[in-house]
């Protein structure tokens, strides 16, 4: 049976890299649905080719992505339907026909459409961290009830997903387990003792510190090993993206932030780890190409080509690891403050993120100032329990106003 897709997200990098992985498995998937936000010419190019049932623009481009499907393809063709804004992007995440959704909007604007997608009970991958950082208990709780399958794209996540225990993937995912829960005496579930994301350390990882407040952000977006949106680029150089990360992987794997560690390796070719009770360490080794995770997840728990490189360990000669710097990337450390607070703390910390990265890219502020704004902003707001999505819209949109005010003060 051919498997419906919907892409949130195709004109990015992650959309980019589904596609590329969906192409060359025509008898397996099918493009029902791609959306994107202000690149409407390459929205238009996709659906040339990949010819979905439906397009998803962000309200007011409609009429700009009309004209310029309309100038790629012949007059006879089959134009897809093109849904807007919003609700567009919600109502293609629960349609009926969709089977998988591919979350690979950028920030917390994928947080509603996520929310659709596993309220409808669908198989969801997710590359879109924020709204996992944003709500993530409230979305596996709603995953297990609506029978959603949730599977990690962001590749330390998915690197652990595959280390795991069957049994302990079953149950972490919103599946029911196919044996009953043991820990035979150890602090977590089927004797996991602790997961550890790696971290590529970003292009300033040997910058001198004092050399930070001057990097511009076409420097700070040029990561060593991934080819990636610009945001995420900016978070893996300050390493927001791993606190961001450490944040995922307590929902995900339901562990406590302490069960979680950090550990820098700049070859991006140990993509995790997971260490079990009797001292065991199992990792997920690859190429840095996101079509790896990509095509695990699409076809989990088969295995499909994903176009990727063989990984050739000879070649690379050597891996090395090492403890990250504190002073360096301060970020990490209020991750670990946040996520044992929890409530809204986490989308506080993730919206006074976006806001700083903003502008960062703007040139209104320098690099050194993105984690001390994210750090003030988190030291005012006061967290509260969560108790549904429009209680973490408010405070994502109470963290942007005083980030951005908090800024105004940093403004260069
Ligand atoms: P990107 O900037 O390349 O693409 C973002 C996509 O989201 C684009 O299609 C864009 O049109 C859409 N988008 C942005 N703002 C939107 C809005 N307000 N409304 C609707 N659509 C909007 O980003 P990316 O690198 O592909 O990353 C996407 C997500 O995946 C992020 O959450 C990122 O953290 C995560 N991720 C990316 C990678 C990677 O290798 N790129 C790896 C792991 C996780
Ligand atoms: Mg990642």
């Amino acid at each position: 049976m051919i498997t419906n897709v919907a892409i949130l997200g195709a004109t990015g990098s992650v959309g980019g890299a589904t596609l590329d992985v969906i192409a060359r498995h025509p008898e397996r998937f099918r493009v029902w649905a791609v959306t994107g936000h202000h690149q409407v010419g390459k929205l238009a190019d996709i659906a040339r080719v990949h010819q979905p049932q439906v397009v998803g623009v962000t309200t007011g481009q409609e009429a700009a992505f009309e004209s310029c499907y309309g100038d790629r393809c012949a007059e006879h063709s089959r134009r897809p339907e093109v849904v807007s804004g919003t609700a567009g992007l919600e109502a293609i995440a629960a349609c009926p026909e969709v089977d998988t959704v591919v979350a690979a909007i950028a920030g917390a604007a994928g947080l509603p459409s996520v929310a659709s997608a596993i309220g409808a009970g669908k198989r969801v991958l997710i590359a879109n961290k924020e709204p996992l950082v944003m709500m993530g208990g409230h979305l596996m709780s709603a995953a297990a009830e609506a029978g959603a399958l949730v599977l990690p794209v962001d590749s330390e996540h998915n690197a652990i997903f595959q280390c795991l225990p069957t049994a302990y993937r079953n149950t972490v995912m919103g599946q029911p387990p196919q044996e009953s829960n043991d820990t035979a005496g150890g602090r977590y579930p089927w004797n996991v003792a602790a997961v550890t994301l790696t971290a590529s350390g970003g292009p300033f990882l040997n910058t001198p510190i004092e050399m930070l407040a001057e990097v511009t952000p076409t420097q700070a977006a040029k990561h060593p090993n991934w080819s990636m949106g610009r945001k995420i680029s900016i978070d893996s150089a300050t390493m927001m993206n791993k606190a961001l990360e450490l944040i995922e992987a307590c929902v995900y794997f339901s562990l406590p932030p302490s069960a979680v560690q950090i550990l820098i390796h700049p070859q991006s070719i140990v993509h995790s780890l997971v260490e079990f009770d009797d001292k065991s360490v199992l990792a997920q080794m690859a190429v840095a190409d996101m079509r790896v995770p990509i095509a695990n997840a699409l076809a989990y728990p088969e295995r499909i080509a994903s176009g990727a490189a063989t990984l050739d360990l000879a070649a690379i000669g050597s891996l090395d690891f090492l403890t990250p710097d504190r002073q360096r990337f301060p970020c990490l450390d209020l991750a670990r403050v946040v996520a044992t607070a929890g409530g809204t703390g986490p989308a506080v910390l993730n919206a006074a993120n976006e806001v700083a990265v903003d502008e960062f890219c703007e040139g209104k502020i320098r690099f050194t100032d993105i984690v001390p704004i994210v750090e003030e902003t988190v030291d005012r707001i006061p967290f509260s329990d969560i108790s549904g999505v429009q209680q973490v819209l408010d405070a994502d949109a109470r963290a942007r106003t005083l980030a951005k005010e908090v800024s105004s003060r940093h403004r260069l």
